[in-house]
């Protein structure tokens, strides 16, 4: 949902002296394309080499001529070509990562880059990021340290476990727990929980790839203790809950209890992992939030436990394993986790955001996720209104703005069927706008929002375009870049 399709925005030219280098509609037919050096020599070829460097429009104007022999249209004039020349400049230039505005209604967004870190893990990465850093080096010593180290006693603090390590993102982990642990093995799973996460992560899939024997047990809605109980035995290597994230069985099911189970396994020796998914290390509700597992309470029953760094916990990408230490010292050793290890930027983002949770009181505050999936639908609805104006005036002529309540998503599967109350501004035609009502129009409206110099993202639903404000920190931002859409 919310990302329509890919239309790219159109590009703009920086460079406001050649915007009136005109485009003739007449070619010279038969005519021989000038020579790279006349071109130039050209005075506006001068202003492009000042702006871009002799190499690279030297490429662009070679790359245009080729295109012009490959028409075989005849030949623009040279104006016409530095132009073209021009633009493949601009679009080469051009940020293809780009900050955007997720007025989608989903919070943690997968594809807009789930969470937005707080100040203070950003300046933690600008910090460490231009120069050398003590990522590997233990300073009292002077000895060799471990990446590890910098985070591995916040999230023992945090959760309660006895270690921790940090790799690529949860699917890493996850994959690093059951190559390392279960290798020709079995694995045994809960039907239930045999799910797909993201269309490419499919607990089956992945344990095969591990290098895991699945073994199955109990069915789909019901899974019981003595289904885990005779599935144990010398070949088993794990046993393995998966939090079911973005999806929920309800009516006549069961799950054997964690408190149970965790039992089972310890009385029969075999280590008891779950992957949690997102894995919150504080107490949703106690934030008036729909209930999700936490780490520590996960830890409580099992050995080890894997989340996502960027889900709820809302630092940056990464993956994390924590539990037995026994257990991490094997899973350390395995050359995966070198292939798999983070960067020091990672590290540092992932440090100075876990040292919020260190405060707890202050942490809906400064935590972005947060602060954001804690932000209360009046407080939402009073900002529509006081916006729905200053965007009405920027939309004059093309949208009719109002608004309206709806709801947003946690999204990257926490707690699926659970959605906030929230408020959106929702764009329809105005009445002077095109011939036609609806049908294409919202897909145009979005389009023309996506191409703002600052993209905004929203939804479409009813025929209209819905800016969901819950994700809505910078006003003045949006408006500034809503501004684009007058000229
Ligand atoms: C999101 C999720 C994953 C994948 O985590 P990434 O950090 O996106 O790799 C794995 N398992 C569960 C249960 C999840 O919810």
């Amino acid at each position: 949902m919310g990302l329509d399709g890919a239309v790219r925005p159109a590009i703009s030219s920086p460079m406001s002296s050649l915007a009136s280098v005109p485009r003739p509609r007449d070619q010279i037919q038969g005519a021989r394309p000038p020579s790279v050096e006349r071109l130039l020599g050209h005075q506006v070829a001068a202003s492009l080499i000042e702006t871009f460097g002799r190499t690279a429009v030297r490429d662009a104007v070679r790359e245009d001529l080729a295109a012009i022999r490959a028409r075989a249209e005849g030949v623009p004039d040279e104006p016409a070509i530095l132009a073209a020349v021009e633009g493949r400049l601009s679009a080469l230039s051009r940020a293809s990562l780009r900050p955007v505005f997720n007025l989608t209604g989903t919070v943690l967004h997968t594809n807009l880059g789930r969470a937005l870190l707080p100040p203070e893990a950003a300046e933690a990465v600008s910090a460490v990021m231009t120069g050398a850093a003590n990522l590997e080096f233990d300073l009292a010593t002077g000895e060799r340290g471990e990446r590890d180290d910098h985070v591995e006693a916040l999230i023992c603090r945090l959760t309660g476990a006895e270690a921790a390590i940090v790799v690529n993102n949860n699917a890493a982990a996850v994959f690093l727990v059951l190559n390392a642990l279960a290798m020709r093995k079995e694995v045994v799973v809960s039907r239930g929980e045999l799910v797909e996460i993201g269309g490419s992560f499919r607990v089956p899939d992945v344990m095969a790839r591990a290098g895991c024997r699945l073994r199955e047990v109990g069915t789909t809605n019901r899974t019981h203790l003595h289904d885990f109980d005779e599935a144990l035995g010398p070949r088993t290597g794990l046993v393995m809950r998966v939090h079911p994230s973005n999806y929920e069985i309800r009516g006549f099911t069961a799950q054997a209890r964690e408190d149970e189970l965790g039992a089972l396994c310890r009385a029969r020796g075999v280590p008891l992992a779950v992957d949690l998914g997102s894995g919150s290390l504080v107490d949703l509700a106690a934030h008036g939030l729909p209930p999700e597992p936490t780490v520590r309470a996960a830890l409580a029953h099992a050995d080890l436990v894997t989340f996502s760094g960027d889900k709820l916990l809302g630092a940056v990408q990464c993956g994390i394993v924590a539990g037995r230490a026994d257990l991490l010292r094997k899973i350390r050793k395995s050359p995966l986790k070198r292939a798999l290890r983070v960067d020091k930027m990672t590290y540092a983002a992932l440090e100075a955001t876990l040292r919020l949770y260190l405060n707890p009181e202050r942490l809906a505050e400064r935590l972005p996720t947060l602060r954001l999936l804690t932000r209360k639908a009046e407080a939402i609805d009073a900002q529509a209104r006081r916006l729905a104006p200053e965007v009405a005036r920027r939309l004059a002529g093309r949208a009719e703005v109002a608004v309206a309540a709806c709801s947003s998503q946690i999204g990257s599967g926490a707690l699926p069927v659970e959605t906030l109350q929230s408020a959106c501004l929702v764009l329809t035609q105005a009445a002077g706008d095109g011939a036609r009502r609806g049908g294409a129009w919202p897909k145009r409206m979005a389009a023309a929002l996506r191409a703002l110099p600052v993209p905004v993202i929203g939804r479409i639903a009813d025929g209209a375009v819905h800016l969901d404000l819950r994700t809505l920190e910078d006003e003045p931002g949006l408006l500034a870049s809503l501004d684009g859409l007058g000229a």
